[in-house]
């Protein structure tokens, strides 16, 4: 059998179900990775982080015997062209949470109908399978908290799986056209054997994890939180390798509060994930989903570019801004409070802030970032308003001021 694989937020071989099946039932088989909507939007910190990442899965890839095309248009005009070329029986692919990642699959679905093609989609984005949640997603507890105690009470984490001994190869004198590029500057490198690495320091090197749940909201250092985002949103690493990799560490080291944490926050994840499934184009929408009182905003553009160059009274504010426009990063600690800055001091749409979050962050994934705007807007399932005291705050986690010192715009 012919196969292709449409690869999309899981640039691994490890724990990677997609790619097995494609490489266990295919004899000749292409993968392919597609620009997407979002992709496209991406700025110069993160377009450069998916550009080292394409580049080193490809070289993954190659030790396998096989090659990342990179097409140049969405996946169906792609799929359509290689038709012309090769003959493909079966589609691969993973399922996404987002709508607009929702929405390329259903094209597909439909296209393969149309043209007679068998096609599998896996779910493997999440830490649990939704079809381990103890619950349908349509009726997915409304606040993080419901959502974590029903689903800790019978939580499934299938164990991560190894990649397949079968190999296939791509048909012959079939032309690649590759634009890869890496970038061995950035803050962060891109491929599973640096995401495998971080691992291997924040657990068995540094031990930082024992401390995570005291430093995580720290904003210098490389150890105050895991900083497995940028792998884990591309899936270089999947959340469920994390936890398992977790269990060993708590077996020989022992756990505490801080290493049951990092499930915790990757639970946060799983919420968001589910979330967007369930509320699909309104987590996009300014009044979200909120029921009840919704908080009006001033459409200021001068203000909005003051708020995106770091330009603001806050010095605190810029900082991060400057550290976000520089490096594609911010710790979580920034992004709460530039968020709550911007909706609630300026004022200003809380989606201009997600849609320029969207653009610069190198860990840029769909459901947590427009979640976490959502959800700090007040117009999401948050119980409480959370409105920062930026000076507060300022004081509280930059009390000698060295990180604002080092950020200054
Ligand atoms: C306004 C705003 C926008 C955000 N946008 C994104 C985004 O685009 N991509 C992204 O990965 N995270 C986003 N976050 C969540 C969080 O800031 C990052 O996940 C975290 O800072 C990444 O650093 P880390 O891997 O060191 O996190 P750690 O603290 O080490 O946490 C481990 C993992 O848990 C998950 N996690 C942690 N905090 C959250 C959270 N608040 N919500 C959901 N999952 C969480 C992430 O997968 C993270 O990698 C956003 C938060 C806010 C307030």
């Amino acid at each position: 059998m012919n196969g292709l694989y449409w690869i999309r937020n899981e640039l691994r071989l490890e724990d990677n179900l997609a790619i097995n099946a494609f490489l266990n039932e295919c004899q000749r088989g292409i993968i392919i990775w597609c620009p997407t909507k979002s992709s496209k939007r991406a700025g110069s910190s993160r377009r450069k982080f998916l550009e080292d990442s394409l580049a080193h899965f490809n070289e993954s890839l190659k030790t396998i015997g096989q090659e990342l095309y990179i097409g140049e248009s969405d996946i169906q005009y792609e799929i359509e062209k290689i038709l012309h070329l090769f003959s493909i029986h079966k589609i691969y692919f993973s399922s996404l949470s987002a709508i607009e990642e929702k929405n390329d699959e259903a094209k597909i679905i439909k296209f393969c109908q149309k043209h007679d093609l068998q096609y599998e989609s896996f779910d493997q984005e999440t830490l649990i399978k939704s079809s381990n949640l103890p619950f349908e997603i349509s009726a997915m507890p409304f606040i993080f908290s419901d959502f974590r105690k029903k689903v800790e009470q019978s939580l499934i984490i299938e164990p991560p799986v190894a990649l397949t001994s079968k190999r296939n190869t791509p048909p012959p004198n079939f032309h690649y056209h590759q634009t890869l590029t890496t970038h061995p500057s950035l803050i962060f490198n891109g491929g599973e054997k640096a995401s495998h690495k971080r691992l291997q320091h924040y657990f068995e090197e540094s031990k930082a994890i024992l401390t995570y749940k005291e430093t995580r909201n720290g904003m210098l250092s490389a150890d105050d939180s895991s900083k497995l985002s940028p792998w884990l949103n591309l899936g270089m690493l999947s959340a469920r390798s994390i936890i398992y990799r977790l269990y060993d560490f708590e077996a020989k080291h022992g756990a505490n509060e801080s290493t049951y944490w990092l499930l915790f926050e990757l639970l946060w994840r799983d919420y968001l994930k589910f979330f967007s499934r369930k509320y699909g184009n309104k987590i996009f929408l300014e009044d979200g989903i909120k029921r009840g009182k919704h908080y009006d905003s001033i459409k200021d553009l001068d203000k909005f570019n003051q708020w995106c160059k770091g330009a603001t009274t806050e010095v605190f504010i810029n900082a991060n801004m400057n550290e976000l426009n520089q490096t594609g990063w911010m710790s979580n600690r920034g992004r709460q409070n530039v968020a709550s800055f911007l909706v609630h001091q300026l004022h200003l749409p809380w989606t201009w802030g997600a849609a320029f979050f969207e653009e610069q962050l190198i860990d840029y994934d769909c459901d947590l970032n427009w979640g976490n705007w959502l959800y700090l807007s007040g117009n999401g399932s948050d119980p409480r308003a959370r409105i920062f005291n930026i000076k507060r705050q300022a004081e509280v986690y930059d009390k000698d001021g060295l990180y604002q010192n080092k950020w200054a715009p």
